[in-house]
Parts: structure tokens; sequence; C-alpha cells
């Protein structure tokens, strides 16, 4: 079967056969490149907003860390929160009062 085909003829299949070949998987690698990229551009930017959204939660406005905080019972105003601030002194405040506490402490960045 092979003796009826040219040789021109069968170099020319096989060349188109391999140059095929060799363009769909330069197509697969560009794709696959592509699609990595992507989901690489997609993870840096939910790593950011992640990190805003934690920095938010954990500092306040003017740069300040917050202390650590849990559900619990504020010390001044008695009430329960789902946050409330654990200071260092043992003392639990929610975050209104802490605010006001901050704002008794530090009039300047209460300004801010
Ligand atoms: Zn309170």
């Amino acid at each position: 079967m092979v003796l009826w085909v040219s040789p021109e003829t069968l170099g020319r299949n096989l060349f188109l056969l391999i140059s095929a070949l060799i363009a769909a998987g330069v197509g697969f690698i560009l794709i696959v490149v592509f699609w990595t990229s992507i989901k690489v551009a997609l993870w840096h930017r939910g790593k950011k907003r992640f990190e805003q959204r934690e920095r938010e939660r954990t500092h306040a406005p003017d740069g300040h860390r917050y202390p650590p905080a849990a559900a619990g019972l504020c010390d001044r105003c008695g009430r329960g929160f789902e946050s409330v601030y654990y200071l260092p002194s043992g003392s639990r405040l929610c975050p209104n009062c802490y605010g006001e506490q901050r704002a008794g402490d530090h009039p300047v960045a209460a300004e801010r």
C-alpha cells in the first residue's frame, strides 16, 4: 500500500502532519500559560483584598493595632458583643467604649 504513494506526496503529508502536531502543542502550551497567568493574577488580587480586609479588621484607621478580640461582655457598658477587645490590663471593652477610651488617651489621634 505504501508503495502506491509517491514519496513526494508522502513527504508533504508527513510535513503537514508534523507541522500540525507542533502547532497544536505550541497552542496548548500558550493556552496553559495564559490560563495560569490569569489564575495567578486572580490569586494575587484575592490575596491583596484579604490582606486589606485583615488590616482593616486588626488595625484602626490611624494605624494603631487593636488588641485581641472575642465575644464577651463589655466591662464599661455591661452589654454583650460579638467582638470585645481584651486589653493587656485585663479589662474587656466593646468597640464603642474602646474608641471612647482611646479618644481620651490620645486626643490628637481622635481628631484625625
Ligand atoms: Zn462598652
